[in-house]
Formats: structure tokens, C-alpha cells, sequence
């Protein structure tokens, strides 16, 4: 290929302005990331897997009720796309269908709020419903640990932003008090995805409805899991208020994929005519939905499910304290190890999985800086034997003794 006159070889292509550098640098500070490659193992219904050839018992899946393999689950699915693969348009258009509808009303009942509307990932969920409801002329109240959809939704709103530290309603009120915007957003997880902590949403609720701001809540890991019915962590906090917006996905406990955003009747009406994440995407496939249809249907009616997920967390979570190491105040069946450096951490991941646990490590933009970890997290499929093993060989790899 020939260049343009007057551009020599040396100048750098404009591709390498973009990236040139930019792989080095990461892989200089041990941030490179690599997809690892996993492919489950049988039988089905257990944590297993075979990760970069070596067999493992994975402790890092979001599928925390082993819904994903379970056989009505599955069956749902499959029953499901005997009829067509794909949605073939976004739900405004023809992608719609009776199961997509059913699946909403699922979730509304099971949630006991007054509409849903789904999403195709919690992503998008995020993206479209905070972007919907914050504009330029709101301020919207963040909590520092919030997921990066979160994040991103809010640069999307263009919004103004108030980051306050994590689940500091002192710190909320203080910013809340000095806003001069008659438009409001708090927006906080109800479970922290990296720390396993549970958000102050009772005290957040009331410094909502006191300072007049709308709330909502991102329960991508409360939803299936806390509570009496496991509708959540403001089921869980006995927080009831009608006008909070939630999120949940249908990708983790669930067992499927997708997302939901519940709530009031009007604030969906708005989502379906504004969210661009709605408007402009094809609709979650038919198989998909059936799926994560079924899994409500599961989860709601079986309590042992999510019982016997939040029982193993506290097994896991006693063994860990007792060897010494620090959980950050997890008090769900998500639950990180501090370890600080991102590449002593890698390593004890690559270690563990010698050994045959798979415990993904977590590193800087995820966590904050000086903060990497191993992030645990606990499915009501993993056996009582898995749980007694990956705690010896967790003691074994930091140098513990149980
Ligand atoms: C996983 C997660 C999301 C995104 O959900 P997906 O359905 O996986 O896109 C959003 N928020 C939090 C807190 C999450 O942990």
C-alpha cells in the first residue's frame, strides 16, 4: 500500500494513535484482560468447569439460585424457540409477543409493584431508564460504588452528578441539602456487585421523599435472592414506598438474560416512548424470555432456593473470617477477599484454580485502586463438599490456617 505524498513512513497510522501504547501500558500495570476460556463440565446443575484446561468448581458465576441448568428452565427455553429463534424487530415494532408480555406480568406480580418493562441487559436497563428520567436540569445523587452502567448512564443524561462515598447517607444529605435543583436522582445498588454489601436504602428512602428527590435502586443481585420472597433488598430492608424505581436482571439469579426496570405505571409509560435502549434495539429473543419466565416462576415458589444460596454464603463468609481474611463487610451471598495488589491477585487466582477452585480476580477500573480482590460468589448449587474444599485450598494459597 502507498501512503499519500508528503506522509512518511514513520508516521504513525491513525489506528496506531488509538491503541498504540495503550495495550502496553496495561499489560505494563497487570490490567490486560484476557477472556478466560470456561466450558462447563456435568453433570449439570453443579458448579463445574473446565477452565484453561484445568477442571474447577466455579466460584465466581452469578448463578446463584443454579437456575441456569435447571431442567424446567431449560425446557421452557427450548420449548420456547421451537418457534422462532429471534424477535425480528424492537418490541415497538414486531418484536413483541405474548411471552414477553408474560414475562412482565411475572415480574410485576412477583415484585408487588405496578408495571415492568423489560430490557435487554441490565446494561441497557440502566442506560435507558436513568437517561430517561434525568436530563440536563437534574442533579442526580450517586453512590461512589455504583455498578459502571450506572456510571455511564449518567454521563448519557448529561446530567449533573453528585458522587457521595459509599452508603454515607450523612454524606448524601449534606450534598442534597446544598442543591439549588428543583429535579432530583438518587440512584444507589442495593447490593454492592464487588463488595456484597447492602445499600442504607431505609434511611436513603427517607432522605428522598425529605428532600424531594426521586430514588432508584439497581438490585441486579438483591433481586431473586434477599427478602422474604425473595423480591429483593427493599423487601429484605422492609422499606415500602410505591414511587421507587428498580432494576433487576434476569441474567443472575435468574438464571437467563435480560432485565427489567419496575415501578410506577407512569414511569414505565415514559420509558416505552423515551428509552432509547428500548426504542432502538431487537427484542429480547422469544427462548430468552420463556426461560427467565420460568425461573420467576421457580424462584418465587421455592424459599429453600434462595435459602440454601444465602445459608452456604454464611458458611463460606464464617470460614474466610476465621482464617483471618477480610470480606469488606459482605453481608450477601457475594463475598470479596482483599488482597490489594492486581498482580499478586491474578496469581492467586491461577494458583486456586492449580488446585481446582475458580475464583476470578478483580482489579482496577472494577474496583477502586489499591482495592483488588478475589470476588466469591456463593450458589445454592455448590455442596457442602465444594464449599469445605475451596475453603482448605483458599487457606493453603494465602498461607492460612482454617
Ligand atoms: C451485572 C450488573 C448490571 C448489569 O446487568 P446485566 O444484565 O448483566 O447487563 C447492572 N448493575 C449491577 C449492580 C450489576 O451487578
Amino acid at each position: 500500500m502507498t501512503r499519500p505524498s508528503g506522509i512518511t513512513d514513520a508516521a504513525p497510522s491513525g489506528l496506531d494513535l488509538l491503541v498504540d501504547g495503550r495495550l502496553e501500558t496495561l499489560r505494563e500495570a497487570g490490567l490486560e484482560r484476557e477472556i478466560p476460556r470456561v466450558e462447563p463440565l456435568p453433570p449439570l446443575g453443579r458448579m463445574g468447569a473446565k477452565v484453561g484446561g484445568r477442571e474447577a468448581v466455579v466460584f465466581c458465576s452469578n448463578d446463584y439460585l443454579g437456575l441456569s441448568t435447571h431442567p424446567e428452565v431449560r425446557e421452557a427455553a427450548a420449548r420456547a424457540a421451537a418457534g422462532r429463534a429471534g424477535s425480528g424487530a424492537s418490541r415497538l415494532v414486531t418484536g413483541d409477543s405474548e411471552i414477553h408480555r408474560e414475562l412482565e406480568e411475572r415480574i410485576r406480580d412477583f415484585k408487588g409493584v405496578e408495571a415492568v418493562l423489560l430490557f435487554n441487559s441490565g446494561y441497557h436497563a440502566n442506560l435507558g431508564a436513568i437517561s430517561t428520567l434525568a436530563g440536563r436540569d437534574t442533579e442526580i445523587f450517586s453512590d461512589r460504588l455504583n455498578h459502571a452502567s450506572i456510571v455511564d448512564a449518567c454521563v448519557l443524561s448529561r446530567a449533573r452528578v453528585r458522587r457521595y462515598p459509599n452508603r454515607d447517607v450523612d454524606a448524601l444529605e449534606g450534598l442534597l441539602k446544598k442543591s439549588a435543583s428543583r429535579k432530583k436522582l438518587i440512584v444507589t445498588d442495593g447490593v454492592f456487585s464487588m463488595d456484597g454489601t447492602v445499600a442504607p436504602l431505609t434511611e436513603v428512602a427517607e432522605l428522598a421523599r425529605r428532600y424531594g428527590a426521586a430514588l432508584y435502586v439497581d438490585d441486579a443481585h438483591g433481586s431473586g435472592v434477599l427478602g422474604e420472597n425473595g423480591r429483593g433488598t427493599l423487601e429484605h430492608l422492609g422499606v415500602e414506598d410505591n414511587d421507587i424505581i428498580q432494576m433487576g436482571t434476569l441474567g443472575k439469579a435468574f438464571g437467563s438474560f435480560g432485565a427489567f426496570v419496575a415501578g410506577p405505571r407512569r414511569v414505565i409509560d415514559l420509558l416505552v416512548s423515551r428509552a432509547r435502549p428500548f426504542i432502538f434495539t431487537t427484542a429480547l429473543p422469544p427462548s430468552v424470555c420463556a426461560a427467565a419466565s420460568k425461573a420467576v416462576e421457580v424462584a418465587s415458589s421455592d424459599p429453600t432456593l434462595r435459602k440454601r444460596c444465602l445459608a452456604n454464603a454464611e458458611r463460606v463468609r464464617r470460614g474466610l473470617n476465621k482464617m483471618g481474611l477480610d470480606t469488606l463487610g459482605s453481608a450477601t451471598q457475594i463475598i470479596p477477599v482483599l488482597t490489594g495488589d492486581p498482580v499478586e491477585t491474578m496469581s492467586l487466582t491461577e494458583k486456586l484454580l492449580d488446585r481446582g477452585v475458580f475464583i476470578q480476580g478483580i482489579r482496577p477500573p472494577t474496583v477502586p485502586e489499591g482495592t483488588s480482590r478475589l470476588r466469591i460468589t456463593v450458589s445454592t448449587a455448590h455442596t457442602d463438599e465444594d464449599i469445605g474444599s475451596a475453603l482448605a485450598k483458599l487457606a493453603d494459597c494465602t498461607g492460612r490456617t482454617r
